[in-house]
Formats: C-alpha cells, sequence, structure tokens
C-alpha cells in the first residue's frame, strides 16, 4: 500500500485537536520539520537526523539486546515489552493510564496491561498493535502485514476482503483509544475506501467501529451503505448497536420505494416468527415444535434454519434439523443458503451436522460464491497456516475450510452419476476426464488394488473416455477409435456408463483404501492430469515429471502399505476377495468422519 510507506506525506494532518495547545506534544506540529527550520541545509540536516532518531527508537522494540522495557502489554496471551516513557510522550491516554499506575504486576514487577481491558469494545490483534507501536516510536507506518491483512482465496484482490477491512478497524480501534489523532484520518480514508467495495456484512463492524470511535462521516456511509442494502432487519439488530439499527431502519423507511413488487409485511406473521427465534435463542426446540403447531406458520416461513445457522448454539442446529421439517437447501430471500450461512460464522460443528444431512455443498449465492469461497475469504493466512502440535485444537477457519473443501469434491463426484441431458455434456466430458485421471493414477501406482477396484465395479468393460481430442490414453489399453456411425445419443450412453463405472471403482477404492483415496485427492488437487504422461514434453519436463512421480509414489506407497496392513489385520486379505461381502462393516467408513 503506497500510503504506508510515504509516511510523512500522509501526516501532514488535516485534523489535530492540540495544536493549539502549547504546552503540549501530542499534537501534530512537531510534524512539520521543514517550516520550523530558515535554511534548506538546516531543513535537511533536521529530516536526516530525525530520520537516525526513529531508527535508534526502533531498536528499542525489534532488537532484543536493547531490552529495556519496563512495563508489558498482554495481546491475544502474547506479552509485548513497552518503554511507558515512549508510551506517555506519544499519547496522552497512556500518560494518564501510568500516571494512575494501576496495571497489575507481571515479570520482575513490571507493570502488565491487558489489550482487551484497554478495549474494552473492539479488539486490536497482535500484529496490528505492534504495526501501532512501532509507529508510536518511530513516527513511520510499516506496511500491512500480508498474513493477516489477505485471505487465503486464491481470486481475491484483497482490495475490500474481511481480513484487510478486520485490521484496518483493529488499527483504528488502537488509534483512536489512544488518541493519535493522525492515523484515526489515515485509517478513516482507508476504511471509507472499503465501504463501497465490500459486501455489505462486512461493513457491519466498519460500522461498529465508526460508531464506537465516534467518527461521524464514516458513520454516515456506513449507514448508507447499509440501508440501501438487502441486509435482514434481524441481522441489523444482532450485529449492530440498538441506536444504529434504529437508524438504518429510520433511512430505509424514508427511501423512495423501489421495490414495488415487494410484498407488505403481516404484522401477526412477522410476531409468529420472531417467537419462533426467541425460542431458538433460548434454545428451547420443544417450544418451536410447539409453536409451529398453534399457527400455520413454518420453519421454512420463519427461515429457522438460518437464524440457528447463525446465532444459535451448534447443538441447536442438530435438533432443529432432526425435526426433519425444514428445507435443508433453501435459500433465503439475499440469495444464501443455511450452509453459506454457516460458512460465513465460520462455525465447524454446523457446518458437519449440515453436510450430514446432505446439504449441497455446491450451491452458490447469487454472486457465485460457494461455501468453500465464503470460508476462504475470511480467512486469515495467519490462521490457515497455523501449525498445530499434536493435541493442540487446530484452527477452526482452516477445519472449516478443508471439511467444505473434502464435501465439495464428494460432491463434484456424486453430482456426475445423475448428469444424463446433451447440454451438459461440457460437464460430463469435465467429469470423466477427472475420474480418468483419478483411475489412472490408481492404476500407475497400485495396479492389483486398481484392477480388483475397476473388477469390482465394471469399469473394465467400459471404453476409455480420451478426452475431446482422442489423443491421449497413453496408459490405457482400452482406448477406442472414433466411430463415426455413432448417434449423439449412443455417444451420450456411452460415456455415462463409462462415468458410473469410474465413479464406482472410486467409490470402491475409497472404502477399501481410504488413505490411498486420500493421497490421490490431493493428487488431483496439485496436480495437472497431464502430469501423468510422463513421456509428453521437452527431456527438462520429463526430468522434472519423472522426480515428482517417484516423491509421490512414495507417499502413496506408505498409504498403501498403512492400508494393507488395516486389512490383513481385520481378516479381510485372507478371508475373502469379494467386495460386497464388507458391506454395513463400520470399520471402513473413515472416509466420513474427520480426521
Ligand atoms: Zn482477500
Amino acid at each position: 500500500m503506497a500510503d504506508s510507506t510515504t509516511p510523512s506525506s500522509s501526516l501532514n494532518f488535516t485534523e489535530s485537536s492540540h495544536v493549539s495547545n502549547g504546552s503540549s506534544s501530542y499534537g501534530a506540529s512537531s510534524y512539520n520539520v521543514s517550516t520550523s527550520t530558515g535554511s534548506e541545509t538546516g531543513g535537511n540536516l533536521e529530516l536526516l537526523s530525525l530520520s537516525k532518531l526513529s531508527c535508534s527508537l526502533e531498536q528499542l522494540l525489534v532488537d532484543s539486546r536493547f531490552d529495556y522495557s519496563d512495563a508489558e502489554v498482554i495481546v491475544e496471551g502474547i506479552s509485548v515489552g513497552v518503554h511507558r516513557c515512549i508510551l506517555a510522550s506519544r499519547s496522552r491516554v497512556f500518560h494518564e493510564l501510568f500516571t494512575q499506575g494501576n496495571g497489575s504486576s507481571g515479570k520482575e514487577g513490571k507493570p502488565k496491561y491487558c489489550m482487551s481491558d484497554l478495549v474494552p469494545y473492539g479488539r486490536v490483534g497482535f500484529e496490528a498493535f505492534n504495526i501501532f507501536l512501532s509507529y508510536l516510536y518511530t513516527g513511520k507506518l510499516k506496511p500491512s502485514p500480508l498474513e493477516v491483512s489477505t485471505c487465503v482465496d486464491a481470486l481475491c484482490a484483497h482490495d475490500a476482503c474481511r481480513p484487510a477491512i478486520d485490521y484496518a478497524v483493529e488499527l483504528m480501534y488502537a488509534s483512536a483509544i489512544f488518541q493519535i489523532t493522525e492515523l484515526v484520518s489515515l485509517f478513516q480514508r482507508r476504511l471509507l475506501n472499503f465501504v463501497e467495495k465490500a459486501f455489505v456484512e462486512d461493513v457491519i463492524p466498519i460500522l461498529v467501529v465508526a460508531f464506537h470511535c465516534q467518527l461521524n462521516q464514516l458513520v454516515h456511509h456506513c449507514v448508507q451503505r447499509v440501508a440501501r442494502s438487502d441486509l435482514d432487519s434481524i441481522s441489523l439488530e444482532k450485529e449492530l448497536p440498538y441506536e444504529v439499527a434504529d437508524n438504518i431502519k429510520f433511512f430505509r423507511r424514508n427511501q423512495p420505494d423501489d421495490k414495488p413488487n415487494a410484498v407488505p409485511v403481516d404484522p401477526m406473521h412477522e410476531q409468529r416468527i420472531r417467537r419462533i427465534h426467541k425460542a431458538l435463542d433460548s434454545d428451547d426446540v420443544e417450544l418451536v415444535k410447539l409453536l409451529l403447531t398453534e399457527s400455520e406458520i413454518t420453519l421454512d416461513d420463519a427461515n429457522a434454519l438460518h437464524y440457528a445457522a447463525a446465532y444459535c448454539d451448534p447443538k441447536v442446529v442438530t435438533e432443529v434439523l432432526s425435526l426433519g421439517l425444514a428445507d435443508i437447501n433453501r435459500k433465503n430471500v439475499r440469495g444464501y443458503t443455511v450452509l453459506h450461512v454457516a460458512a460465513m460464522r465460520k462455525e465447524p460443528s454446523v457446518i458437519v451436522s449440515l453436510l450430514n444431512n446432505e446439504v449441497c455443498a455446491l450451491e452458490t449465492t447469487m454472486d457465485g460464491q460457494s461455501a468453500v469461497r465464503i470460508c476462504r475469504r475470511l480467512t486469515r493466512p495467519k490462521d490457515y497456516d497455523a501449525e498445530t502440535k499434536p493435541g493442540e485444537e487446530s484452527n477452526k477457519d482452516r477445519i472449516c475450510i478443508d471439511i467444505l473443501e473434502r464435501e465439495t469434491r464428494r460432491n463434484a463426484m456424486a453430482g456426475a452419476t445423475s448428469i444424463s441431458s446433451p447440454e451438459m455434456a461440457d460437464d460430463l466430458h469435465m467429469k470423466l476426464l477427472y475420474l480418468e485421471n483419478r483411475v489412472a493414477f490408481a492404476r500407475l501406482y497400485f495396479p492389483l488394488e486398481a484392477r480388483l477396484a475397476m473388477g469390482t465395479a465394471h469399469a473394465d468393460t467400459t471404453y476409455e473416455f480420451s478426452g475431446l481430442s482422442a489423443s491421449k490414453g497413453s496408459c490405457g489399453n482400452l482406448s477406442r477409435e472414433v466411430d463415426l456411425n455413432e448417434t449423439p445419443t449412443m455417444k451420450n450412453q456411452r460415456l455415462c456408463s463409462r462415468k458410473e463405472a469410474l465413479l464406482n471403482t472410486v467409490k470402491m477404492g475409497q472404502r477399501f483404501f481410504p488413505h490411498c483415496s486420500e493421497e490421490l485427492d490431493k493428487l488431483m488437487e496439485d496436480d495437472l492430469p497431464d502430469q501423468l504422461y510422463l513421456d509428453k514434453g521437452t527431456p527438462d519436463q520429463k526430468r522434472i515429471k519423472r522426480a515428482r512421480f517417484l516423491e509421490l509414489k512414495e507417499d502413496v506407497q506408505k498409504a498403501f502399505d498403512k492400508d494393507i496392513s488395516e486389512l490383513s489385520r481385520s481378516g479381510f486379505l485372507s478371508s475373502s476377495s469379494s467386495s460386497s461381502s464388507r458391506k454395513g462393516g463400520g470399520k471402513y467408513k473413515v472416509r466420513k468422519t474427520l480426521r
């Protein structure tokens, strides 16, 4: 970001409440370097010495040999050493805090302050606090750390995704609470930039920080934006301070009616819906049942599943699902399914609960976002890449993405079974290519097992799909000549039966060789199908392919050995070679459960 690398230009403040106060050093006047000096050379010298001062002070923060800190601030459980004299000289709030001297005693008797106590509403994370602190010491604003200000959606420009917004919001809280006015106006501009670009859900945290920090211009912009959006009044009431939600409703009422076909609201109906929501809020699914019998209203009328997925305890979601009265794939007025809502909440247990009830993971919102994409756009690289030691709880964001991705793959395969119409031909081809490649990989890596699985699934009696060009198939011995007499219907039938056979092959593999299947899943994800054709390409490419192949083979071999040892322990290999005899055995249902 350009503004973060050119601090001096952005610090010609437009607003400073302390400038006129001669006795205070908290104002902006001390930054007007060039105007306070007489000559050009004097100005340069002063700039140079200020820059040196800035570097020297930075050492206090970044160089562990210069640890002269005399207080600590705990942020996200991590202790950050600070120097009271510097903080007090830079911020009136710190000055007052240290004068009162009410920090609890930390290590070596240094006073200790908790960030969460200093910022009662809102939140300032470790990275944001460090950037803020560094500004206090050096007068320079460092660039945003990517691991907390971007998301893990590869297609995102990160110009208004949630992590980018949250990071700016955190710095705004810090700047406003500690009254660093020039930073407040800088981050107010950044947040204003987000308001029009962001999804309306992501405007909410901006509105909340603007409200708490009394940034009226920002509040006004956010209120306008939310009022124009289709964000429902329940979300407004749940997520915004009372006054703000009211303000938005007021704007909406006074807007010219641009929805002529909007259904007039029946107050009685509204009231019933609210009663159901209240019952859900108090985890009382029995009461929900009672309310349903008392009137014509249905769970779907009340968007009860959406509501529970967004706001209730995960066990309430499970209970509502078990009533079997709600349409699990229903979209609300904004075009979101329950799974989309659960993805926004990033609560793995709700997501699992929904997937267990066969919710469709491929469904997209009106702007084309799938549940997994929603999750990815909300997740920071820091959380996604967080390493967990054995026994440690894994990061929830990461788990949500993993579960949804696995399910998306599974659904993509399941979807292939129902496709028969000619207009879906492209889709059919894509799925066939995927399955063909997957099975070919399996044949390459563990021929015996692949043969067993293909045999059981009767895949060896259908013809290999050789792609649109009919020129590949270097691995298969079942390639078929192009038949000019074949009608489109016959061709469609042939391809469909091939797809069925491959799908069954994959299912067999998943059931009996789950570890291998998982390796194959990974392989299909991170490798182009063409990697399979090791003989293609320049000598260099071939060499790389070969090396990668050997590496993968080792992985797959390990997984395979694990499967074999599990199977022989269970007596499968010695007692029977028929796959159907194991049906219903719980032992191999590994795929459905979470690792
Ligand atoms: Zn992003």
